[in-house]
């Protein structure tokens, strides 16, 4: 049901298994809003555990390496995240561009790999305050998009692009609803290019960047905005769930 919007949790370095209870939480909240597809990417040590308890919410990961095995000391493979019950995997993350050197080209084997493995992409995408104001973020972050993807089959149902632009991510500061809209559109026109009418309009473009309950029903009301992927208001149920509701809200 890739119609529905996409509420994407990313959890980040958060979580132990203190956390679990609010995985549950969402979960069992999630049953109330079938309208809209909920998910968490909580760190690596929780994938399976919330697999297991909370079955109604899609779990993923933050990131994987390239290759499918190896002498990769500290890394884990799209095939093991896999096995442990992730349905897909965020990658490109500003965090892992910045602070991991993750060049799009690295980015791209990732993307490579994850597809390989069965998992659903989200790839992130989003220019720095520099960028923006020199005028530039458009034609950077469609480069930065078509540099990160490989060929995709079926681009609709395994890849969900998500808009971040770096300034708005833990700041609370938003993108103000005309960039929003002119970023997504360009994106959607972008992926139609990349992939053909039908599988580039089937892609969901998710806004992140300090998406929070007060800011969620205007964000995720605005055309081509098909969902939000959520840092810092995800790691409580009542403010993920909020969210949830704005979008179910939106959708009506
Ligand atoms: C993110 O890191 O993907 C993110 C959007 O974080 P926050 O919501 O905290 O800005």
């Amino acid at each position: 049901m890739a119609d529905r919007p996409f509420i994407v949790g990313n959890w980040k370095m958060h979580g132990t298994r203190a956390m679990l209870s609010e995985a549950r939480a969402i979960d069992r909240a999630a049953q109330r809003h079938m309208k809209v597809e909920v998910a968490i990417a909580p760190p690596y040590t929780l994938i399976h555990p919330i697999h297991r308890e909370a079955g109604q919410i899609g779990v993923g990961a933050q990131n994987c390496h390239f290759a499918d095995e190896g002498a990769h000391t500290g890394d884990i493979s799209a095939s093991m995240i896999a096995d442990a019950g992730a349905k897909f995997v965020i990658l490109g993350h500003s965090e892992r561009r910045e602070g991991h050197g993750e060049t799009s080209e690295i980015v791209k084997a990732k993307v490579e790999a994850a597809l390989k493995a069965g998992l659903r992409v989200i790839l992130c995408c989003g220019e720095t305050e520099a960028t923006r104001d020199a005028g530039n973020a458009v034609p950077y972050v469609k480069d930065q998009i078509t540099a990160s993807l490989p060929k995709v089959d079926k681009a609709g149902d395994q890849l969900t692009i998500a808009y971040e632009p770096i300034w708005a991510i833990g700041t609370g500061k938003t993108a103000t609803s005309a960039d929003i809209q002119e970023m997504h559109a360009e994106i959607r026109s972008l992926l139609v290019e990349l992939f053909g009418a039908e599988e580039g309009a089937g892609v969901r473009i998710l806004y992140g960047g300090s998406v929070k309950p007060e800011n969620a029903a205007q964000i995720l009301g605005l055309p081509e905005v098909g969902g939000a992927l959520v840092g810092g208001a995800s790691l409580t149920a009542d403010s993920f769930m909020s969210i949830a509701l704005a979008a179910e809200s939106s959708e009506a």
